[in-house]
């Protein structure tokens, strides 16, 4: 795993040149240099880089292959889409996806009124806006005035009632109009098939959104009657996100195409088109023998055309305009974490916290010289006799013949041993190995929030792919467990012997190491949350211009440790004033030590909750 699985993963977005991963772009700088130039300005702990040109890549792909699709097929169709809100709101993120999206109609999705003022306030007048998730009369308000300021709106309903509401709504907008303007209206439709993986409750019978058949007949029956048949333009639905396998998208493009097919046939002349939502799947495997998904975007996308098709001809009627709502498709691989490893804790494993003395129990010489003249002919051997001292020298101990030292210096032999015979054995790979490696397994203290920054790790177990950004020209062979700095157990990603991680060795009193995480682009970081109060981190654009250099734009620093507890509605002028009190009045303080405590505290609570550094151990010793 030299690599990293970057093949699995990676989609040619990182290259590994020389010892340090690179971006397949432009000059094809480092990950390291990167972060390097901003942490020499100053700004330390994690840091969250977005890469624009890699959202470029993904909206022209899925563009490019929808068409390349509809040209093999002949398809009459268009072929359109949005970005769900929901997968990444941030400003950064929505600023990048809108500008290099231009020449493709993009518009955006919401799911809630504070996404539908985003997305009334960044698409571009024309391009698609869709409503999706359930809505009162004031957010149905909104979406008419979004369609009387110009925009290309279409409201889908969730529910009757819903319908309901949209009647009254255009009443009170278009009550005295000749020539009302209103929105379009989609249904969501309840379809029979779901979705498969952690996600799948969007879809199928017992899922939270959608007209069964009966409800659909009464809403086009509602329609007619209002006079509002002629604004139905789109059905919709959402099999789930992260479909892992294609079959399921299959049986419910079938059971929507025939839907469609059927209401056109009854009457709604102006319905054009299917939107099929998101749920396309990102690779976030590092491994080949386990990927998450099945399936290529061409497939995909053949598949969705191919079928359209078909139905459309079998039943005789226009075939649909195409809309997608593929947002963690789009997002996932834009944005990488980097974060510096703190500590490494098995260092009092390392040969010098060895303390032998002149003269050791007879056990422990013989670990000392199993250890020095191991080799990989007898590797295996020298092994299980290490383990067998070491029942016999813990022992020893209970019963009180060895001291203290001798424990230790046992501990740390079979810990060498153990290791040094993994490395030997390591083409072996059997599943005696594989249990020992969770034995000295070394714990990496990361800088940085799981909860914060990895949520859906934490909740549902998504991995994602992690791997250091230098030393890729030697092999790691630390099995690696990643500890982050919340106070809370579950702030670790565990070494999995089924999808082992391997890091490399670092003395970190001479040499930074750093983790970068990837595809962290959907969902994680408006789902992270602020345990610990560590908050978002520090983030920042990489742009490259026409040369192939990279610049450093729209850097927004981690909150201070002020804003937190001010975002939290604390009274952080009174905070203010309690603790400058406490120092103004303790008596122990000369009117200079005041002074100058005060202003160290104040550089404290201007800082961010990330630690800066830690003392190495071996510097208090
Ligand atoms: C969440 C959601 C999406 C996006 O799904 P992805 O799997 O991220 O592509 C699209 N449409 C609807 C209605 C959603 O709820």
């Amino acid at each position: 795993m030299k690599d990293f699985g970057l093949d699995v993963w990676s989609d040619n977005n990182f290259i590994i040149k020389h010892d340090t991963i690179n971006i397949n772009y432009g000059l094809e700088p480092s990950l390291y240099e990167i972060t390097q130039q901003i942490r020499n300005q100053g700004y330390k702990g994690p840091l969250l880089l977005r890469f624009p040109h890699i959202i470029k890549k993904q909206i022209s792909t899925l563009f490019e292959t929808f068409n390349a699709a509809r040209e093999t097929f002949d398809y009459q169709g268009t072929f359109n889409a949005v970005f769900p809100l929901k997968v990444n709101q941030f400003p950064n993120f929505v600023h990048a996806l809108m500008d290099v999206s231009k020449e493709y109609n993009y518009g955006l999705e919401a799911g809630s009124k504070a996404e539908l003022v985003i997305a009334m306030s960044k698409t571009p007048l024309g391009a698609p806006i869709t409503i999706n998730g359930f809505k009162d009369k004031e957010m149905i308000s909104m979406c008419f005035i979004a369609a009387k300021m110009g925009h290309n709106i279409t409201i889908t309903i969730e529910g009757l009632d819903e319908l309901e509401s949209i009647i009254q709504v255009n009443q009170e907008f278009n009550e005295e109009s000749d020539t009302p303007i209103l929105p379009k209206i989609g249904v969501r439709i309840r379809l029979h098939s779901s979705g498969i993986g952690i996600w799948a409750k969007s879809g199928g019978y017992n899922s939270k959104f959608g007209l069964t058949s009966t409800e659909l007949i009464e809403a086009y029956e509602l329609l007619k009657k209002h006079n509002l048949l002629e604004h139905l333009g789109m059905i919709h639905f959402h099999i789930g996100s992260q479909m892992g396998d294609i079959a399921p998208l299959k049986k419910a493009l079938r059971e929507a195409g025939n839907i469609y097919a059927e209401l056109k046939k009854r009457g709604a002349n102006n319905l054009s088109a299917i939107n099929i939502g998101g749920g396309l799947a990102v690779e976030y495997s590092q491994h080949a023998h386990d990927k998450e998904r099945n399936y290529s975007l061409s497939e995909f996308a053949n598949d969705v055309i191919y079928l359209m098709q078909e139905i459309a001809k079998n039943k005789n009627v226009p075939q649909p305009d195409i809309f997608t709502e593929s947002g963690r498709y789009i997002a996932a691989s834009h944005s990488v974490l980097v974060a510096p490893v703190l500590e490494l804790f098995s260092q009092e494993y390392h040969e010098k916290c060895l303390r032998l003395k002149s003269e050791n129990p007879p056990l422990i010489e013989e670990l000392n010289d199993l250890y020095n003249t191991m080799s990989r002919t007898n590797a295996r051997e020298y092994l299980h006799d290490a383990l067998d001292h070491m029942e016999s020298l813990l022992t020893l101990f209970d019963l009180g013949y060895i001291d203290l030292e001798d424990r230790s210096n046992t501990e740390t032999f079979v810990n060498l041993i153990v290791k040094k015979a993994i490395a030997l054995l390591r083409s072996e790979n059997t599943d005696e190995l594989k249990q020992l490696q969770d034995r000295v397994q070394e714990k990496y203290l990361v800088n940085f929030s799981i909860f914060q920054s990895l949520p859906d790790f934490w909740g549902l177990e998504q991995e994602f792919p992690i791997m250091p950004l230098t030393h890729l020209n030697k092999i790691p062979t630390n099995p690696a467990s990643i500890w982050d700095i919340t106070c809370d157990s579950d702030g670790e990603i565990e070494f999995n012997r089924d999808y082992p991680l391997y890091l490399h060795d670092i003395d970190l009193d001479k040499e930074e190491y750093f983790l970068g995480f990837f595809l962290t682009g959907a969902y994680q970081e408006v789902l992270g949350m602020q345990h610990n109060l560590f908050t978002h981190p520090t983030e920042c654009i990489i742009n490259f211009d026409e040369t192939g250099n990279y610049k450093i734009d729209g850097l927004i620093e981690a909150q201070n440790l002020m804003d937190v507890l001010d975002d939290m509605d604390y009274d952080t002028s009174l905070i203010d004033k309690t603790l400058k009190q406490h120092i103004e009045l303790s008596e122990r303080l000369t009117a200079e030590e005041k002074r100058e405590l005060l202003g160290k505290l104040y550089l404290h609570l201007s800082e961010n909750s990330y630690l800066k550094t830690i003392q190495a151990i071996d510097e208090l010793i």
